[in-house]
């Protein structure tokens, strides 16, 4: 094939082309050092310089205050399950965590080995269809801090509303990173896998608020610890460089793009297009979220028969629209529509779904 399929893998996912070309063209023979940029030292200059541009790039296209430092670590998102609890829940104080879904969950489930931990909100009665008001959710004495997942990316849904509940917030925000400004002032750590709006997999990109550095956890190995990575300008061993390298791309035409705010307005006139095209179907497709809380980067919905889910996605499969079944523990369709996701890919999801609908309504 020597076109672009329209990608709307929930992650990893679609990179902007530019990016993968000009990566194409430095790959072998990086800036003419006879070498590629991930068969050089770490610490040469052209590595350091890489990593150096993305960290400052992640700061100003994030819109991210001096209070905070960035880090690339690994292990993903999942590992910021367990280094989260580790590092910030000492001892005397409890976490607090929104359920709002799958990943949610998961985070619960890893915060547990660390600590004292409770569920401050639970969606499971709703069967995870909307995020919690600030007043709904249930804060106790001494907690260190509130966790939540701010796109829930199986469930598809977000929080419109950022949580007011009086004590620091810290968010996994993998699914919606760079996609929408944030309030820092609430937060005291942010983190998420590269792999959903930012770059390949193998980075993980996490702001954390540099006046709680004093007060974490250090009885533990020194990678686990965040006062370390931040010490040594996360150069405390090798980087996974080339996801690094390419968030740098990433970044940068983020920012060429116009940024943050562009990044949020195309976003919500994507997820619109879609939730339209849903909306404006009588019911032939159907989206189980709280109107209010519908991601603007997973948009689940339904068919009216698994039967015509199937067909569904077969067809948009030879329509070139890849990547559109919803998670396997879920089920139903998913289109990912992360920010590198050009608009036309949005526009041919909808005029193919209108088409299957009048064929099959
Ligand atoms: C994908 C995802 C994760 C898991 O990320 P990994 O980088 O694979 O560890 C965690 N949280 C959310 C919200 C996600 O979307």
């Amino acid at each position: 094939m020597n076109k672009r399929a329209h990608n709307f893998s929930a992650g990893p996912c679609t990179l902007p082309l530019e990016c993968l070309e000009e990566a194409q063209k430095e790959f072998v023979n990086y800036h003419d050092t006879g070498m590629s940029l991930i068969e050089m030292s770490h610490r040469g200059k052209h590595f350091v310089e890489v990593a150096n541009d993305a960290m400052r790039l992640c700061m100003e296209v994030f819109e991210v205050p001096d209070e905070f430092s960035v880090l690339f670590l690994q292990g993903g998102a999942i590992m910021q399950f367990s280094m989260v609890p580790m590092n910030l829940l000492v001892p005397g104080k409890k976490a607090g965590y929104v359920h709002s879904g799958t990943w949610a969950k998961g985070a619960i489930t890893d915060a547990k080995a660390y600590g004292d931990v409770y569920i401050a909100w639970n969606g499971e009665q709703c069967g995870y269809t909307r995020m919690p008001d600030s007043g709904e959710i249930e804060i106790q004495d001494d907690t260190r801090y509130l966790h939540i997942t701010t796109n829930e990316t199986i469930e598809g849904i977000r929080y419109p509303n950022w949580p007011d509940v009086g004590v620091p917030l810290v968010g996994d925000m993998s699914s919606e990173y760079m996609a929408r400004p944030v309030p820092w002032e609430k937060f005291d750590l942010i983190y998420g896998g590269a792999q959903k709006n930012l770059g390949p997999s193998g980075l993980c990109v996490v702001f954390v608020r540099k006046s709680i550095l004093e007060h974490t956890n250090s009885h533990m190995g020194r990678y686990l610890r965040y006062d370390v990575h931040e010490s040594k300008t996360s150069m405390f061993n090798t980087p996974p460089v080339f996801s690094i390298y390419m968030l740098g791309k990433v970044l940068k035409w983020m920012k060429k793009e116009g940024g943050l705010k562009v990044m949020e307005s195309r976003a919500a006139e994507k997820a619109g297009l879609l939730y339209d095209t849903i909306d404006q179907s009588g019911g032939y497709y159907s989206c189980p979220v709280d109107v209010a809380c519908r991601s603007h980067m997973n948009v689940v919905f339904r068919l009216p028969s698994e039967e015509l889910e199937q067909q569904f996605l077969a067809e948009a499969g030879q329509n070139d629209l890849m990547h559109l079944k919803g998670h396997r523990s879920v089920g139903g369709c998913r289109a990912s529509i992360y920010n590198a996701l050009p608009r036309a890919s949005v526009e041919a999801l909808c005029s193919f779904m209108s088409d299957f609908l009048s064929r099959n309504g």
